[in-house]
C-alpha cells in the first residue's frame, strides 16, 4: 500500500527568499518520507486558515510578516508562544490549527553553546526581540531591550523588561549583544551609533546578528573586539529542526534532522 503524500509549506510575503523549503526537503528526502514542502506566497493575511485547510497542508512554517496574524488565527497555542504572541509553526490536528514557536527555543540552543550568559542585551524591539526575550526570561537569565526609538518599547515596558532608547540608554555590562534590527541587512549600517556599540562591545563576551549568512557591520565590529560571534543560521536551521520534530510529534531523532537539515546551508 502506498503511504500518504504529507505536503508542507511556508507561507510569507515575500517568500521566494526563504531556506526552509531547502531545509526541509533534505530532512524529509534523507529521513525517507513520502512528503514535499513548498512555498505560498500569502498576499491577504485574512486568508491564512482558509488558505492553509483547502491546500490540505499537514503543517507550515510562517515567515515576515504573518507570525502575528498566525498567531490570532490558530484555534490553539502552545508553549512560549503564548508569551510572544506570534507563531512560526502551525500543525492542522484533525481541522484545528495548532501554533507555536520555535524561534525561541532555536535561537536559545544557538546562544547556549557559547557558554554560560549572565545577561543579555537585546537591540531592537520588533517580533524576533520579542522572541528572544521570552526565551531568556523563561531561563532566568535577565535581558535589557535597546532600541532606537521609544514607540515599539512600550510591550517590553508592559512586561516589565528593563527598557531603554538610544536618547536615554544608561551603559551597564552585558555578557551577550544580539542584533535583531534588519540594519546591515541590506546596508552597512550598525544598529546602534559606532561610539556606543564600541563601549557595549568592549566589555561583552559574545554576539549574535539574527541575519545569516552575511558577516554584517555589527559582527565585523565584535570580532575586532575579540568577541566570540555567531549569524543568524543556527537559529534558522535549529528553528527549522524542531519545526519538523513537531510536524511529525517526536518521531525522528533530533541529531538526524539536524544532519540533514544543514545540507541546506553547504
Ligand atoms: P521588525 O521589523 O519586527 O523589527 C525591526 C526592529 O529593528 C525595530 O525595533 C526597529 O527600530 C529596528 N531597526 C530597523 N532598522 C534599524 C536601523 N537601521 N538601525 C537601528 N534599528 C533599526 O523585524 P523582525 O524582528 O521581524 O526581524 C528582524 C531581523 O531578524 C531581520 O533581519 C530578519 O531577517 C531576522 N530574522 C532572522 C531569523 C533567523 O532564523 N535567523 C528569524 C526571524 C527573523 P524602530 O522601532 O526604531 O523602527
Amino acid at each position: 500500500m502506498k503511504k500518504e503524500n504529507k505536503l508542507f509549506a511556508i507561507f510569507g510575503n515575500p517568500v521566494t527568499h526563504s531556506l526552509s523549503p531547502l531545509m526541509h526537503n533534505y530532512a524529509l528526502q534523507g529521513l525517507n518520507i513520502n512528503g514535499c514542502y513548498t512555498r505560498y506566497q500569502l498576499k491577504d493575511p485574512k486568508l491564512f486558515k482558509k488558505k492553509f485547510l483547502q491546500l490540505g497542508l499537514v503543517g507550515i512554517n510562517v515567515t515576515v510578516p504573518h507570525k502575528e496574524v498566525a498567531f490570532k488565527s490558530c484555534d490553539e497555542i502552545k508553549g512560549i508562544a503564548n508569551d510572544i504572541g506570534a507563531v512560526n509553526t502551525v500543525i492542522n490536528e484533525e481541522g484545528k490549527l495548532i501554533g507555536y514557536n520555535t524561534d525561541a527555543p532555536g535561537f536559545f540552543k544557538s546562544a547556549s553553546s557559547f557558554g554560560e550568559i549572565k545577561n543579555v542585551l537585546i537591540l531592537g524591539a520588533g517580533g524576533t526581540a520579542k522572541a528572544l526575550a521570552a526565551i531568556f526570561r523563561k531561563n532566568a537569565i535577565p535581558c535589557t531591550i535597546l532600541n532606537r526609538s521609544q514607540k515599539r518599547l512600550d510591550f517590553f515596558i508592559q512586561k516589565g523588561y528593563t527598557c531603554f532608547d538610544w536618547k536615554s540608554f544608561k551603559f551597564q555590562t552585558y555578557d551577550l549583544i544580539v542584533n535583531t534590527t534588519s540594519a546591515g541587512l541590506q546596508d552597512n549600517n550598525l544598529p546602534l551609533p559606532q561610539t556606543m556599540l564600541k563601549e557595549i562591545f568592549a566589555n561583552a563576551k559574545y554576539a549574535i546578528d539574527v541575519i545569516y549568512n552575511q558577516n554584517t557591520p555589527f559582527l565585523q565590529l565584535a570580532c575586532e573586539h575579540n568577541l566570540m560571534v555567531k549569524d543568524g543560521s543556527e537559529m534558522l536551521l535549529n528553528q527549522g529542526v524542531y519545526a519538523f520534530e513537531i510536524f511529525f510529534n517526536l518521531l525522528y531523532k533530533e541529531e538526524d534532522i539536524f544532519y540533514f537539515m544543514q545540507k541546506a546551508f553547504a
